[in-house]
């Protein structure tokens, strides 16, 4: 059985020391990987510390966390030292909880960029993922990457979707859906992770091994702009 795997680089701009930033991402890809277990390995390939920056949590708004100008220039950063490398890049930010934008104690946000597009199954992908220090010891990272990998390309609905496919969530107050997550409390796509041992289901296995940000699902293309560089 060939293996998923994934790489990611970490970017810390929290202010702590490295031993325990180093702690920390272990930490993560360890949950990440346990409850990915049997569908997608999560490498790291890269850390990266400024213990002279500290990106403050409070200053970036849970609603524009990929529209604010300091992430902006994080990300542009972080892609530049990689020399864009195709993965998940996870920024650790002070503080406990990002400013109130969409909810109310937000410890982490993700996005997943398009590179270069050249048809429905031939483009390129970039997750980044933001975590607070809150989100230390929970499986927020495990869950951040579930929306990153859930990015394709509907070939039905003609656009990007990054729906969860054993979603949506419901909230049964409001009634409102929500596509991106689930509605079953052990799933780890719970709208609020849950705190152990959560829940992968086949269904989102199979679309999360089909992402580009997986290492053998990467385009040719992505190795040919490489080699004439
Ligand atoms: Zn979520």
């Amino acid at each position: 059985m060939a293996t998923h795997t994934v790489d990611v680089y970490a970017f810390f701009v929290n202010g702590a020391n490295s031993s325990t930033n180093i702690s920390r991402i272990e930490q993560d890809i360890s949950k990440a990987n346990s409850t990915w277990k049997g569908c997608i390995k999560f490498v790291l390939e890269g850390i990266y510390f400024n213990e002279d920056q500290i990106v403050n949590a409070g200053s970036i708004p849970s609603d524009g966390v990929f529209k604010n100008r300091q992430m902006d220039s994080q990300i542009k950063f972080a892609r530049n030292v990689t020399g864009n490398k195709i993965g998940i890049y996870v920024f650790y930010l002070n503080g406990d909880f990002l400013a109130e934008g969409k909810g109310r104690k937000v410890v982490g946000a993700s996005t997943t960029e398009v590179g270069y597009f050249e048809s429905s199954t031939n483009y390129e992908l970039f997750g980044h993922i933001v975590l607070t220090d809150k989100a230390a010891g929970r499986y927020t990272f495990a869950h951040e990457c579930g929306h990153v990998l859930f990015k394709r390309y509907s070939e039905t609905r003609n656009m990007f979707i990054h729906d969860d496919p054993s979603g949506p969530y419901i909230n049964f107050q409001t009634g409102k859906r929500d596509p991106a997550h689930n509605s079953d409390q052990k799933n780890l796509m719970f709208p609020i992770s849950p705190s152990v041992n959560p829940i992968v289901t086949s269904q989102q296995c199979q679309i999360a091994k089909q992402s580009k940000i997986v290492r053998n699902n990467i385009d040719k293309y992505y190795d040919f702009r490489n080699i004439r560089r």
